[in-house]
């Protein structure tokens, strides 16, 4: 287990060891949904980013 920091609140976000890239996990502090991305020996967690129609076509 190690953990990330949540890129909101810069809370510890816990990532298992055996985390999937896409995995979701959510920040204990201010709840949001973070995805795990796998990067060779790197990991981070970039923010769920929720498709919305607004692109104006
Ligand atoms: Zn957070």
């Amino acid at each position: 287990m190690s953990s990330e920091k949540c890129p909101d609140c810069e809370a510890l976000v816990s990532v298992p060891d055996d985390a999937v890239n896409g995995e979701i996990v959510s920040c204990p502090d201010c709840g949001l949904d973070l995805e795990i991305a796998l990067a060779g020996q790197e990991r981070t967690v970039k923010p769920v980013v929720l498709e919305k129609e607004d692109w104006g076509e």
